[in-house]
């Protein structure tokens, strides 16, 4: 397979694929190569998603690039005025508005880079993302390692207190500290309310 960006004008890419499967690692690979080329690159990410640092990127293998945490999508557009490139991480965050706002990003020439999870841990499509791959001119789903036994991961599981994760309700956590795993097919587990695909359709 041939994989050529587009030659002229603007794009998107979108980088999916499970929790640990390396999207943030990803994109920090991709905008550091972007700026080397002597391009403007900016990374955004949503503001809710301060797990590691305010102002960074951070991947779990602690790969790390300044990122602008972001509170709409207004913000995002107003502030990736006048860059090549412009990253946004955890997009799966962000509301229905981001789609449009990126194709726009893209119209006006930018190469616009996403990267987010493309399934929920009930393995349900993420917010915006169905949607922005299929705008996409490149897409790529990255995999994970399955915690538990090794093999090729595509999912996410919660877990709280070690336990799979209720699909519905609010989850209260007392006490019971929240975790997540990469998972393949065989090893994820749903929650115990989960309804099986062929009741829920
Ligand atoms: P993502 O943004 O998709 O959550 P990151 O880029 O933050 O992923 O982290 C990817 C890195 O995490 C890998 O390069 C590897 O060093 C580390 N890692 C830890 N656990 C796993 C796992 N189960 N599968 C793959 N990589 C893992
Ligand atoms: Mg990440
Ligand atoms: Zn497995």
């Amino acid at each position: 397979m041939i994989r050529i960006p587009p030659q002229r004008g603007g794009w998107l890419e979108v980088v999916c694929g499970p929790m640990f499967s390396g999207k943030s690692e990803e994109l920090i690979r991709r905008l550091r190569r972007a700026e080397i080329a002597g391009q403007r690159v900016v990374i955004f990410k949503p503001r809710i998603d301060d797990r590691y640092d305010a102002a960074d990127v951070v991947s779990h293998a602690g790969a790390r690039m300044r990122a602008i945490p972001i509170s709409s999508v207004a913000e995002l557009l107003a502030r990736a005025e006048g860059y090549d490139v412009v990253g946004i991480d955890e997009v799966q965050f962000f509301e229905p508005a981001i789609v449009p706002a990126a194709l726009s990003l893209a119209d006006r020439g930018a190469r616009v880079v996403a990267a987010g999870l493309d399934q929920d841990f009930r393995r349900l499509p993420f917010g915006p993302v169905p949607e922005l791959l299929a705008h996409a001119e490149l897409v790529d789903k990255l995999q994970a390692v399955c915690h538990r036994c090794g093999g090729t991961a595509t999912t996410t599981q919660r877990l709280i207190g070690g336990r799979p994760a209720p699909y519905s309700g609010e989850t209260v956590l007392v006490g019971a500290a929240e975790t997540y795993e990469a998972r393949c097919r065989d090893c994820h587990e749903p929650g115990e309310d989960a309804v099986a695909p062929a009741e829920a359709a």
